[in-house]
């Protein structure tokens, strides 16, 4: 098992990008943090509980809480797997934590897209709360309107993707998660895609980046 991480603001496409990956090869497993804390939030575990005010206001919650769903995720995966690490880590000391568990990281790839177009993206994104795919009503339709085409399920409008909300994220984005790519580069790993080619695009340039 190694691990390539996805950097890159809210609405930058890392979701699109790592599922599409994964549904395409057997070898890669899409593991999304933010996708983790909303199937606790849905379940209302304690950990759900716990985090359900920071995910909703678009802060960040606590770095204990995500890594011990993270470090769980990846106790459990083996063999020839590679995990697309999306949304994770958020900040220095989360990567720190990521290099404790010892798991091999082969690549950081930065998902490039200018904050001028984010708003747009984010104002148009679909989720399937059940399979978890990402839709968007203009550049991604699904094929029947407010359908996921993958699982039938009915497409919802995020909590945390209002306009005020997404302002705070991409906030909290510059200031804590942007350091991350001064960090891998020093290590040698960082990549660069631009995430501004449409979905299928985006994903091939990212597979061969990483
Ligand atoms: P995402 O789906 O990656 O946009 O994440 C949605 C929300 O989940 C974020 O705005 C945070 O509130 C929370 N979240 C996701 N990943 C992390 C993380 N690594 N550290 C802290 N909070 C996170």
């Amino acid at each position: 098992m190694d691990i390539v991480i996805l950097l890159g603001a809210p609405g930058s496409g890392k979701g699109t990008i790592a599922g599409r990956l994964a549904s395409a090869n057997a070898n890669l497993k899409h593991v999304s943090s933010g996708d983790l804390l909303r199937g606790a939030v849905a379940k209302g575990t304690p950990a759900g509980l716990e985090a359900k005010g920071y995910v909703d206001k678009g802060n960040l919650v606590p770095d204990a809480l995500i890594a011990a769903m993270i470090k769980d995720v990846i106790a459990e995966t083996t063999g020839d797997v590679t995990m697309l690490l999306d949304g994770f880590p958020r900040n220095v000391a989360q990567a720190e934590v990521l290099e404790k568990t010892g798991a091999p990281i082969r690549s950081a790839v930065l998902v490039d897209v200018p904050d001028s177009i984010i708003a747009d993206r984010i104002a148009g994104r679909r989720t399937c709360p059940k399979c978890k795919a990402g839709y968007h009503v203009k550049a991604l339709p699904p094929k029947v309107e407010g359908i996921c085409d993958r699982c039938g399920a009915e497409l919802v409008v995020r909590r945390d993707d209002n306009p005020e909300t997404v302002r705070d994220r991409l906030v909290v984005y510059h200031r804590e998660t942007e350091p991350l790519i001064a960090f891998y580069e020093k290590k040698g790993i960082l990549r660069r895609i631009d995430g501004d080619q449409g979905p299928e695009k985006n994903a091939a340039a990212f597979l061969a980046a990483m």
